[in-house]
């Protein structure tokens, strides 16, 4: 998919929002709402998305949008240092297919990561399938941060 183009009602994290598919929440107020990636690059591996913003990348979204979802991006980096103690936090954000993005409602990444080279790393896209059982543990001790 292009830079251009339409937002799908039925894109995945639209879905979330309208609670027709589940996902492991970790933080939500009323304009934002953060949730474990399904496929993660490493432990608590998160994305932070706006609830009104039909935003899909970067080019696309308010000003006002954008703000709200960087301030919920700290709020969930500082509670995933303190909760899995990580050396480091990648915060990340893709447009377009042709830069990764595979999702096509505006999102950032907050990717956990330890020195010491890539044990449990997974590059972008590239993540398994999680365990959900091993979500909702990662889950409770963000959640536990807030
Ligand atoms: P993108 O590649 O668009 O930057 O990132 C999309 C991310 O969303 C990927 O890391 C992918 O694993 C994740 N993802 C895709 N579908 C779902 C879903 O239904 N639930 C959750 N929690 N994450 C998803």
């Amino acid at each position: 998919m292009s830079l251009d183009g339409a937002y799908d009602e039925a894109n995945p994290f639209a879905l979330i929002l309208q609670g027709k598919i589940p996902s492991t929440r970790l933080y939500e107020d009323d304009h934002t709402l953060a949730f474990l990636d399904i496929m993660p690059q490493s432990k608590g591996h998160s994305l932070v998305i706006s609830k009104w913003s039909k935003a899909r990348n970067i080019l696309e979204v308010e000003d006002e949008a954008l703000a709200q979802v960087m301030a919920t991006v700290k709020k969930v980096a500082v509670a995933t240092r303190t909760a899995l103690s990580p050396d480091g936090i990648h915060v990340a954000q893709f447009n377009g297919a042709p830069a990764g993005q595979t999702v096509f409602h505006l999102h950032v990444h907050i990717v956990p990561r330890w020195a010491g080279g890539p044990a449990g790393f997974s590059a972008h896209g590239q993540g398994p399938m999680a365990d959900l059982a091993a979500l909702q543990a990662i889950a409770n001790e963000i959640r536990a941060q807030f």
